[in-house]
This record gives C-alpha cells, sequence and structure tokens, in this order.
C-alpha cells in the first residue's frame, strides 16, 4: 500500500468513527447515518481546532442539533451558560447563542474574550426596548428598581439596576423589598409575575417573543382533547392565558427539571422552541415529546459554518465587545442581582 493510500484509509476510518459518534447522538433526532458523514468533516475540524486553540464552545438548548450535541462543550439555558462559562478554565468563550445571550457572558466574565458566530442574530424581545425607554421608564418611576431580562441589549443592562433570566427571575422579585418593580421587556413574563406576586406591582413593557407568542389556548385545548395523558409544559414567555391548560409554566430549566422529576409520564407536549425539543428526543429515547413546537429563526443563524469560521478568525468581526462604560454598568447590574440572591 503507498504512503498516500495508507493516508487516505486513515483518513477514511477516522471519518467513520466521528459519523458513529454524531450517529450514537443524533439518530434519535432524525439524522440518518449519511446525514452524520455529511456533517463529520466540519465537525471533526471544529473540534480539532478548539482544543488546539483552547476553546470553549457554550451552546444554548434552541441551536439546532449538530451544535448541540455535535460541537458544543455544554448546552445549557441562559444562566447555566453563564455559569459554564465562569467555570471554564479557557479564557476564550465561543458562544452558539444570540447576541445579546454572548453579551451577558461577556457582562458576567469582564475578563474572558467571548465570541458569537453571527452577531446579526439578534432578538424580538430584545429589539423592542431600547436604553432611552428605560431612561424614560426610571424617569416615570424613580423609586422601583429596574429588572432587565437576559434578552436586552448590552446598552438596556447598564441603565438596569439588576439582570435575570427566566431560570432566577422569580427568586429575585421576590428578594426585592419594593412593592413596584420595572420588570422589561418580555410582556407575558410581566403579566405572570403580577399574578404571582399578588403584593407586588410590576411594570411591563410589551416585548413579545416570535417564538413563544406563537402558541394559543385553542391549539392546546384541542391538543389536550387529543392527548390527555400528555403533559403540557408552558416556557413563562408564553401567554399566561395558557397556563391553566398545562401542567407547568417555567423557564428551561425547570422544563427539563419537570420531565426527569416524572418517570411515570410517557409523553410531553413542550411548549417552546424545537431545540428543547430536539434535545429530550436525543437524551431520553424512552419518551415521546409530541405537538407542534416553534423555531426562533434568530436562534438558527448560527450554524457549524459560521461556528467553523469563528473559530478560525479571532477578529473584531466575531469578538463580543462594547465601551468600558456600558461593561462596567451593566456588569454592576449583574454583580448587584448575584450579591441579592447569595
Ligand atoms: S426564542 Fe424568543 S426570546 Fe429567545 S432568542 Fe428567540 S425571539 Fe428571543
Amino acid at each position: 500500500m503507498t504512503k498516500d493510500n495508507q493516508q487516505n484509509n486513515e483518513i477514511e476510518n477516522q471519518d467513520i468513527v466521528e459519523a458513529d459518534r454524531l450517529h450514537g447522538l443524533l439518530a434519535n433526532v432524525g439524522f440518518r447515518y449519511e446525514d452524520c458523514l455529511d456533517i463529520t468533516p466540519i465537525t471533526k475540524e471544529i473540534n480539532q481546532l478548539k482544543d488546539e486553540y483552547g476553546r470553549v464552545i457554550l451552546a444554548h438548548h434552541y441551536m439546532t442539533p449538530d451544535i448541540t450535541f455535535g460541537i458544543a462543550d455544554f448546552a445549557e439555558d441562559a444562566l447555566g451558560l453563564i455559569e459554564q462559562a465562569r467555570r471554564s478554565k479557557s479564557n476564550s468563550i465561543i458562544m452558539c447563542t444570540v447576541l445579546s445571550l454572548a453579551e451577558c457572558v461577556k457582562i458576567a466574565c469582564p475578563e474572558k474574550t467571548v465570541f458569537c458566530p453571527n452577531k446579526q442574530a439578534g432578538c424580538s424581545v430584545a429589539d423592542s426596548i431600547t436604553a432611552s425607554d428605560v431612561r424614560a421608564l426610571k424617569k416615570k418611576y424613580p423609586n422601583a428598581p429596574a429588572v432587565a431580562y437576559i434578552t436586552t441589549t448590552a446598552e438596556v443592562k447598564a441603565e438596569s439596576d439588576y439582570i435575570v433570566t427566566s431560570a432566577n427571575v422569580n427568586e429575585v422579585i421576590n428578594a426585592l423589598p419594593d412593592q413596584q418593580i420595572l420588570f422589561y421587556p418580555d410582556y407575558s413574563m410581566s403579566t405572570s409575575l403580577n399574578a404571582e406576586f399578588a403584593n407586588k406591582d410590576i411594570i411591563g413593557w410589551d416585548g413579545t417573543c416570535v417564538v413563544h407568542d406563537n402558541y394559543t389556548a385553542e391549539q392546546v385545548v384541542q391538543f389536550k382533547k387529543q392527548h390527555p395523558d400528555t403533559h403540557v409544559l408552558f416556557h413563562s414567555e408564553v401567554s399566561p392565558e395558557l397556563y391553566p391548560h398545562g401542567e407547568l409554566h417555567g423557564g428551561t430549566k425547570a422544563m427539563l427539571n419537570y420531565v426527569d422529576d416524572h418517570p411515570e409520564v410517557d409523553s410531553f407536549f413542550m411548549v417552546t422552541e424545537c431545540g428543547l425539543s430536539d434535545r429530550l428526543r436525543a437524551t431520553h429515547p424512552d419518551k415521546k415529546f409530541i405537538g407542534t413546537c416553534s423555531l426562533c429563526p434568530f436562534m438558527k443563524m448560527i450554524s457549524l459554518e459560521n461556528t467553523l469560521e469563528c473559530l478560525k478568525n479571532t477578529d473584531k468581526k466575531y469578538e463580543v465587545t462594547f465601551s468600558s462604560d456600558i461593561l462596567n454598568r451593566a456588569s454592576v447590574a449583574y454583580q448587584r442581582t448575584e450579591k441579592l440572591l447569595a
């Protein structure tokens, strides 16, 4: 056998090992073996380069399964991603998320270099409010603490007193001694918080999530009639009007925990972004995840291809940066939130 033939055989063998690995992880979410072979060259290159450069890839649950299972070091909800970034020994973090989540990791870990494979990946909730809107709100309600949801721009976070995710928003609202609180920009979440905290006056905003705003009570009622044994779990960005028709409403982490905590239930309808059901199909092959899901067009702007480009190029096109004034003020709000919950 010539040296060239031997090298080609080695590459083919490595490709088969990688395709086998991918198929073992992705078969339950509809990837055929041929699909895994197709993405093998790119997942192999990404995994080799990230190790060589000492970088960590963090992916939100709403990414596609080829990212969460194929290349991510960790796939988590927003709060989990921040915790992983902090814990990581690497100072170079690639965030497979929309820009606002990548920015929040930079705010929580200002000493690290953070990259986003597509900085055009926005968010309908984040786009609904500006820093000047927050200044106007604070002027109108000068004594109310200003609580920003994680899907806001860095400028909005810099104007805020606290920064929360769906995993800790209830804890933060509960810990604040104030009766009147500003919470923005997700309208469904502020409505739900007002219902849950009867002793508080939560002043909200009218931001809506294009994913979670897609669902209607009629759809869910119809679904429940056809699948009475399926447990329906709503993300807290879904309108609270729908909550009485399901078993749980909460953040992504709470939805995942519910599945783990209910081994007696065979099927679930995860009323949220499709990525979460895909993840659960892969990790819980004994359960059924049914019902329609909704794709986030912004999260899906991150791909294997632009993640590879981001890995290869450490230039400003991918690095998450903002002025030191914005970074300092937003970091103070983040630290204040942590202190409140400590
Ligand atoms: S799912 Fe909704 S809140 Fe999350 S990034 Fe997409 S549009 Fe924004």
